[in-house]
């Protein structure tokens, strides 16, 4: 047999032995990939805590091996942004739903429409996220596996009692009778998360328990490992609702805590690429900024948004590394990168590819 007929043969073989889960690999390495959502985390703070106050020695080790903006006030043009949010129109506020919705399907407000945080505003995105899918529902249809963790807003979740509305669900359906998404609040599985996990946004525990969470899927082994994985930390948003979304101690030290938990994520990933043969792409962004102890319709304030773009593995590297020169990054660059690293066309985006990646010899 001719060599290019048998390699045409074994080609054939793995399309008929294929099974359906789906996996990218590259030169014998799998690719996988962490999204952390950081609510209500400002992107001027965020700077502080990570360059001036070296308070996020974590976040700084995803940084160093990636790409970031930087963000020294609201003015700086180098900050990253959120969806246009009020901008658009007095309807449109910068609120956790409408942050979340923007991330997942790479869209501005304009086309997905979730306005504000309830019911009502949520469940548009039943009908729109047909039309401008999450990166979960994309890839969880392409045969990956997906994981989804967090609390109320982002996923519906059960705090002391009473369900609050998530806008990752509302892309499964709705239950009008109940006002809810058709996806039981405490379910395990959905549409576009063969794992999900949603936690009481009560608990002051929350952000640990995520991190648990993250960590044990992170270092779990075989092909139904999820091969991207998004957890959203609640804790920041808390302490700007209580203390101001400004540089104050406590604002300030809910980011330093935040980044204790991402060390377990980060020595997690760090084992992964020692010891198993993946590459993973790891993003950083937030939902909406804030002003005084709130954030909805306030220009600059409630926009700026931090933006992390990084590699863990070996011989791989993003193409461009460091700071973020030109500016126009914005939360949207989050789907169409994602895509792009798992090689699936990325539809309708109002973002940016920004994990261009490259092989380095050795
Ligand atoms: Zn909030």
């Amino acid at each position: 047999m001719k060599k290019r007929n048998k390699l045409l043969l074994v080609a054939m073989l793995f399309c008929i032995s294929m099974p359906v889960l789906a996996q990218k690999i590259e030169y014998g390495k799998r690719f996988r990939a962490l999204i952390i959502g950081l609510d209500g985390t400002k992107g001027v703070q965020f700077n502080e805590s990570v360059f001036l106050n070296k308070q996020a020695p974590n976040i700084k080790i995803i940084m160093d091996q990636g790409q970031y903006t930087t963000c020294a006030s609201i003015h700086d043009v180098h900050c990253a942004k959120t969806h246009l949010g009020h901008r658009l129109g007095p309807d449109y506020f910068w609120v956790t739903s409408p942050g979340w919705a923007t991330v997942l399907s790479g869209v501005n407000t304009d086309k997905h429409l979730v306005k504000e945080n309830d019911f009502e505003r949520q469940r548009i995105f039943t009908k729109t996220s047909q039309q401008f899918p999450t990166f979960l529902f994309q890839l969880k249809q392409h045969g990956f596996i997906t994981a989804a963790g967090g609390v109320g807003n982002f996923l519906s979740s059960i705090d002391d009692g009473q369900v609050t509305p998530g806008i990752l669900d509302y892309e499964c359906g709705e239950d009008i009778i109940h006002q809810q998404s058709s996806v039981a609040a405490d379910a395990n599985t959905s549409c576009n998360a063969d794992y999900r996990q949603s936690f009481n946004g009560d608990d002051e525990d929350r952000d640990k328990q995520l991190t648990t969470w993250l960590s044990n899927l992170i270092n779990m082994d075989g092909e139904h490992s999820p091969d991207v994985i998004m957890g959203v930390y609640d804790t920041i948003d808390e302490a700007g609702h209580r203390h101001t979304f400004s540089s104050n101690p406590d604002y300030l030290k809910a980011i330093a805590n935040v980044d204790s938990s991402i060390a377990e994520l980060v020595a997690a990933l760090k084992h992964r690429v020692e010891k198993s043969n993946e590459v993973w792409l790891v993003i950083i962004t937030a939902d909406h900024g804030g002003h005084g102890r709130d954030h909805s319709d306030a220009l600059l304030e409630d926009e700026v948004v931090p933006f992390v773009i990084s590699t863990f593995g070996q011989h791989i590297s993003l193409l461009r590394r460091g700071s973020l020169e030109e500016g126009h990054a914005t939360q949207m660059d989050v789907k169409p990168s994602l895509m792009h690293w798992f090689n699936i066309e990325p539809g309708a985006s109002d973002g940016m590819v920004r994990s261009q990646y490259q092989w380095l010899s050795g």
